[in-house]
């Protein structure tokens, strides 16, 4: 990376795994309030670790606790703060997503915990994502149900960013290596087909609202590695919106983080020449690995991907992860065993490129 002497081509996981069966059934009798929280997060401790031992035994630079806690990347916000009644808006194929209809109250940490479980279950660095302030006024508030609470989605998102901004202070006084903001809201605003659906007329306004909500989460946050990820969200192998990043590309330099994990290993993100326009100045997190295949990837394969992002972006530059988290809502049936080979695939890759372009073979 940017620094000298670290290794090229590190490699990062997104954030979450898929989970056991029995896992995912623990996480719903938690939503109905069959087991406490307390009873349903010892549990969780004991089952944590392995998913941890996974990603290392798959070789990765950056672990995370595959977000086996959270039901989804983004409720994870309703769950610590206070103002959201559950289940009222649809979010495709049978998932619902809580709306803001009271002022926010935060009542907890977002995701403290979970990174210190995690910093203490791994001699590996670390990686904690958050719900960006965009993604969680884009998939939270709604005319229907908000707008006595908000008047505006732009009201609540102002609203969200000192909640974001308080939590990435609290996870760099931690320690936590690797902090993400998660924003795949961003990247589905480049599909005309769901900008029609949404009725989003203005768009340079939403990607603008993107970028104040992840520099105003960032502000005054001295951390050397924080990453937003980029993706067309997806369940059951599917991703909701496709296309190239050419819309939003530019405003990427505009955002004052250091990396950004975007997806690229799928045909759905639209190829890999919009990275002649990716900013100079920033990390890029290439995805190499489409979790929405079932075929698992060679390691020739992620070779051949993070060359191909070369001819625009320098190895110092370049590190690898998938394309996004395998498994970003607890109902999404990913199978845990298929993550793991491509994890490793996406290692062994990044060992055979650094053979081959420098920088220590692990
Ligand atoms: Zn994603």
């Amino acid at each position: 990376m940017s620094q000298a002497g670290e290794p090229l081509f590190p490699t990062f996981v997104v954030g979450s795994l898929p989970r056991p069966v029995w896992v995912r059934e623990l996480i719903e009798r938690r939503k109905r309030g069959e087991v406490s929280a307390a009873a349903a997060a010892r549990v969780l401790d004991d089952a944590i670790p392995a998913a941890i031992r996974m990603q290392e035994a798959a070789g990765l630079d950056y672990v995370s606790d595959g977000e086996w806690r959270r039901e989804s990347y983004v409720k994870v916000f309703a769950d610590a703060v206070a103002g959201f009644e559950p289940d009222l808006i649809a979010g495709g194929r049978g998932a619902a997503y809580p709306a803001v209809t009271q002022p926010l109250r935060q009542e907890r940490a977002i995701a403290l915990d979970e990174a210190r479980f995690v910093q203490r279950s791994t001699t590996r660095r670390t990686l904690t994502a958050v719900p960006s302030p965009y993604t969680i006024a884009r998939r939270m508030w709604s005319p229907e149900h908000s707008i006595a609470a908000y008047a505006t989605r732009e009201d609540f998102m102002e609203a969200c960013i000192p909640i974001i901004n308080g939590e990435l202070q609290r996870l760099t006084s931690l320690g936590v290596d690797a902090i993400q903001l998660d924003d795949p809201w961003l990247a589905l605003l480049v599909d005309p087909d769901y900008r029609a659906r949404m009725e989003i007329e203005d768009v340079d306004h939403e990607i603008e609202m993107a970028v104040q909500g992840v520099n105003g989460a960032v502000e005054g946050v001295d951390h050397p590695l924080i990453s937003v990820h980029l993706c067309h969200a997806h369940a059951n192998r599917q991703h909701s919106t496709r296309g190239p990043y050419d819309l939003i590309v530019r405003a990427l330099g505009r955002m004052n983080v250091h990396r950004f994990a975007m997806e690229f290993a799928t045909p759905d993100a639209g190829g890999i020449e919009v990275l002649a326009q990716f900013p100079e100045d920033k990390l890029l997190g290439l995805g190499a690995i489409d979790h929405t295949d079932i075929n698992v990837e060679t390691p020739e394969t992620v070779v051949e991907r993070a060359e191909a992002a070369m001819r625009y972006v320098p190895a110092e530059r370049l590190t690898l992860n998938p394309d996004c988290g395998f498994a970003p809502s607890s109902i999404n049936p990913m199978d845990l065993d298929e993550a793991y080979l491509k994890l490793r695939a996406l290692c062994d890759g990044a060992d055979l490129l650094k053979s081959r372009h420098g920088g220590d073979a692990a």
